[in-house]
C-alpha cells in the first residue's frame, strides 16, 4: 500500500497508489461515491492518526474501485501532481547524522562513529515534493550537498517505547532529501540553519505502508546525480537501527502520528569527495530506495 498527497485541478487529496493499473484512487471521493458519506479527514497526517481503522477503509476503498471505475476518482499519473506526502509536518523533520560508518568516516576519521545516536533536526518548512524545484540559495551558501535516506513516519503515540516493539509504532516508510548547506553547517556550530533553508526537504514520492517492508534495517539505497551514482549501500549498514533509533527518541520524548524520522546518509555525499563536489544548479539528484521508489527534484538553475 501506497499512499499519497496529491493536487489535481487546485484541490489537494489523499491517494492510494493502484499499481496494477498504474493510477491513484481518491479515496475520499471513492468512499464518498461508494457509502454516500465521505468519513475520511483530508490530509494524510490526519488520516495516519486514525491508526488501522484508517487502512482497514483504505483497503476498502481499493477493493470497490476495482470493479467500480470512475473518473471521479481514479486518476492518472499524468493528471495530477503529487505533493510530499506529509507536506506540512506538525513538528520538525528528526534527523540521524553519521549512522552509516563510511559516512561518518568521509566526514573525518574514526573518533566521528558516534557511540550514542546523533540527533538534529529540519523545520517543517523545508518540506517539498517529488519532482520541486530545490532552490539553489546562492546568495547564502556556496556548498549545497545532498543527502539521500530512508525516512521513518510513526504511526503511533508513545513514549518510552521498547526495541522490540518499535515497529509497532511506525506506519511506513518514505524517502527523503537531506540536503546541507555544508559551510552554514560548519560556520554555526549547531546544523539546524544548514540543514532547514526553505525546499531543503524533499519527501516523498509517497508513504508505503510498513506491512510491505517488514524489515527496514535491509533496504538497497541508492543517490544519483545526473545519472551518475554517488551514494550506494544498504540499511543494514546503519550504526543504529531503526528500532534503537525509535526507542532512544522516545526515552523522553513523546512520538507522535505523522512525526518523520530520517535515518541518515550513506556515504558519497559531494563533501567527502576529493575534491568534494558540491550542487550545482540544474543539478538532477534522484534517491531510489528498494521497496519505496525514486524521488527525483532538481536544483534552480
Ligand atoms: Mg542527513
Amino acid at each position: 500500500m501506497k499512499f499519497v498527497t496529491a493536487e489535481q485541478n487546485g484541490k489537494i487529496f489523499v491517494g492510494m497508489v493502484d499499481e496494477e493499473q498504474n493510477v491513484v484512487i481518491n479515496i475520499q471521493t471513492a468512499e464518498y461515491v461508494m457509502n454516500g458519506e465521505a468519513t475520511l479527514p483530508h490530509s494524510l497526517l490526519e488520516c495516519i492518526a486514525l491508526g488501522e481503522v484508517f487502512i482497514e477503509k483504505a483497503q476498502k476503498i481499493k477493493q470497490w474501485t476495482e470493479t467500480h471505475f470512475s473518473d471521479e476518482y481514479i486518476c492518472p499519473f499524468s493528471n495530477i501532481r503529487l505533493l510530499a506526502p506529509i507536506p506540512r509536518p506538525t513538528k520538525n523533520i528528526f534527523c540521524v547524522g553519521k549512522n552509516y560508518v563510511e559516512h561518518a568516516l568521509e566526514l573525518g576519521s574514526d573518533s566521528d562513529i558516534p557511540e550514542h545516536i546523533m540527533l538534529f533536526s529540519k523545520v517543517p518548512t523545508t518540506v517539498v515534493g517529488p519532482e520541486a524545484v530545490v532552490l539553489n540559495h546562492q546568495h547564502v551558501t556556496n556548498e549545497l550537498d545532498y543527502e539521500g535516506e530512508l525516512a521513518v513516519v510513526i504511526g503511533k503515540k508513545g513514549k518510552g517505547i521498547r526495541k522490540e516493539e518499535a515497529l509497532d509504532y511506525v506506519f511506513g516508510y518514505t524517502i527523503v532529501n537531506d540536503i546541507t548547506a555544508r559551510d552554514l553547517q560548519e560556520r554555526h556550530k549547531q546544523f539546524l540553519l544548514g540543514k532547514s533553508l526553505d525546499t531543503s526537504c524533499p519527501m516523498g514520492p509517497w508513504i508505503v505502508h510498513k506491512s510491505s517492508i517488514p524489515n527496514p534495517n535491509q533496504l538497497n539505497i541508492e543517490t544519483k546525480v545526473n545519472g551518475e551514482t554517488r551514494q550506494k549501500a544498504n540499511t543494514e549498514q546503519f550504526i543504529f537501527n531503526v528500532e534503537t533509533i525509535i526507542s532512544t527518541i522516545s526515552q523522553g520524548m513523546t512520538l507522535e502520528p505523522g512525526d518523520i524520522i530520517a535515518t541518515g546518509t550513506p556515504a558519497g555525499v559531494g563533501k567527502g569527495m576529493n575534491p568534494p563536489r558540491f550542487l550545482k544548479p540544474g543539478d538532477v539528484i534522484e534517491v531510489t530506495i528498494e521497496g519505496i521508489g525514486t524521488l527525483r527534484n532538481e536544483i534552480e538553475k
